[in-house]
């Protein structure tokens, strides 16, 4: 996937606010931030989208890495929303799977 801004990211070509990374998913920073704390966990290998994802275990991964940052962030109790958007009508606009780790305000529902 030679043009793909996240693994453009996971493959250090490309500059990011990392805050977390393994050798399977990392976690930085949106450039767009929509709460105080927002942040994106991506697998390194690229599958487009959840319809395209067919890893159990690496979506399993992710989302524990979102509940683990949101922990080490002081947003646990709180709370926070994941949110992955899913192609065109799901919002998706970077073709390559991502979590929104959201939080550091009170969330409205339902989303727009
Ligand atoms: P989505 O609309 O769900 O596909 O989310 C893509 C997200 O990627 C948006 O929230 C953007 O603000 C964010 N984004 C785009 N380019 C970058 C970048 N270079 N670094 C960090 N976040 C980015
Ligand atoms: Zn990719």
């Amino acid at each position: 996937m030679g043009d793909c801004l996240f693994c453009g990211i996971a493959k250090g070509g490309i500059p990011a606010d990392v805050v977390y990374s393994d050798e399977r998913v990392m976690a930085f920073r949106d450039i767009n931030p929509q709460a105080p704390v927002h942040i994106l966990v991506i697998p390194r290998a690229h599958y487009d989208s959840l319809d395209a994802m067919s890893d159990a275990q690496l979506l399993s991964d992710m989302l524990q890495t979102a509940a683990r940052l949101a922990r080490e962030m002081g947003i646990a109790e709180s709370g926070y929303r994941v949110v992955m958007n899913c192609n065109a009508d799901g919002g998706q606009t970077v073709q390559h799977i991502h979590a929104h780790l959201l939080g550091g305000r009170a969330m409205a529902w339902p989303p727009g």
